[in-house]
């Protein structure tokens, strides 16, 4: 580990840098890093964003963008960058495998490694941590990095503002969430006042849908909606067949699972998907269940207590069936 001091040495000349965050990064996940991306040029560094895999087009218009390599389209540059980072910014994940192919090359880098995160049980690989399981974002930690640690706070211009509004609005569910303070809602208002448009980034995020991933919603809340009310638990669950004639893209079934937890009473939230190489799964819960101890467990995942996920190279039926068979080892904490 190093401290503070050093690392304001290391970033107090131009230096190496590549930020990366977790496979099939999300608004935080995106908002965070070209926030970061969009503090770090203006003192000067070279610095590269590398994505895992391709994010949604919902995201594809934060400043900058045009700027961030993924690595499944571009491996040997990534790869080159990763070597020659003299820093490493890791962002909104804490475990090396949710980068994937990524990981390795991270791991065996030199690199000083900075891990800023709010996810449970981090790996240890990190070099310096800005770590909080409190915080409602990473796009909140790194507000509190750059302005509070690096003490670089009127650099926070219009961009960075704009990318970290994002990551925090789609984290907090749009400042909905327990972890929703009135500190952080100062921030947000710094934010705005640096320049966040908070009415054109709800927009762009929540008000930019396809037809398609429209209908696909009134799809899946019409014919794959499954209540269990015996368990205060909703699941919605679409198979491979049902995305095709939808043309389901990246993103178009984020955020499909909170309309299940929307419904009164409903403590457990399940959206399960066959994806081509897998079978992807998402839970949230309201109040103290425990959604991630169930993904972790029987998913090879984990996550938040309110939102987690994981992934199963079970078939897609054996999953749902698997996840309904555990629902009365739960029923207790289901039905508090
Ligand atoms: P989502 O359901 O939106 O894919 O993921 C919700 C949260 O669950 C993410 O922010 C992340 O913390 C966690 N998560 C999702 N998938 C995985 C996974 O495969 N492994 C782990 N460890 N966490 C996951
Ligand atoms: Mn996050």
């Amino acid at each position: 580990m190093i401290d503070l001091a050093t690392l304001k040495d290391k970033l107090a000349e131009p230096c190496q840098i590549v930020i990366t965050t977790h496979h099939k990064p999300d608004g935080d996940a995106m908002g965070s890093s070209l926030g970061l991306y969009n503090y770090l040029i203006q003192k000067g560094h070279h610095v590269k964003v590398i994505s895992p895999t391709d994010y949604p087009y919902f995201l594809q218009w934060l400043p900058n963008n045009p700027e961030v390599v993924i690595y499944t389209e571009k491996e040997e540059e990534s790869k080159k960058l990763v070597a020659e980072a003299e820093l490493i910014f890791c962002l909104d994940f804490n475990a090396l495998s949710r980068i994937n192919e990524l990981g390795e090359e991270v791991r065996k880098s030199w690199a000083i490694k900075i891990m800023i995160d709010h996810h449970l049980e981090p790996e240890d690989f990190d070099d310096y941590r800005h770590w909080s399981i409190n915080a409602s974002s990473t796009a909140e930690l790194i507000y509190d990095f750059i302005a509070n640690r690096l003490n670089d706070g009127n650099l926070i211009n219009k961009d960075v503002a704009t990318c970290l509004y994002t990551g925090i609005m789609t984290d907090s569910g749009s400042f909905r969430f327990p972890n929703v303070t009135s500190n952080l809602h100062r921030i947000v208002a710094d934010l705005i006042d640096a320049g966040a448009e908070n009415w054109r980034i709800h927009q762009q995020v929540y008000d930019n849908t396809t037809e398609n991933r429209l209908r696909f919603l009134g799809f899946c809340l019409t014919n794959r909606l499954e209540v269990f009310r015996e368990f205060n638990t909703a699941l919605i669950s679409v198979s491979k067949e049902d995305l095709k004639p939808y043309d389901v893209q990246t993103g178009d079934t984020e955020g499909i699972v909170n309309y299940a937890l929307s419904i009164s009473g409903i403590k457990l939230a399940a959206f399960i998907v066959e994806r081509s190489d897998k079978v992807k799964l998402s839970l949230r819960s309201t109040g103290t269940f425990p959604a991630n101890e169930i993904c972790k467990k029987y998913f090879n995942g984990g996550g938040h207590r309110n939102a987690a996920g994981g992934a199963s190279d079970e078939s897609f039926a054996e999953v749902v069936k698997k996840f309904k068979s555990i629902l009365p080892e739960y029923k207790n904490l289901l039905l508090q």
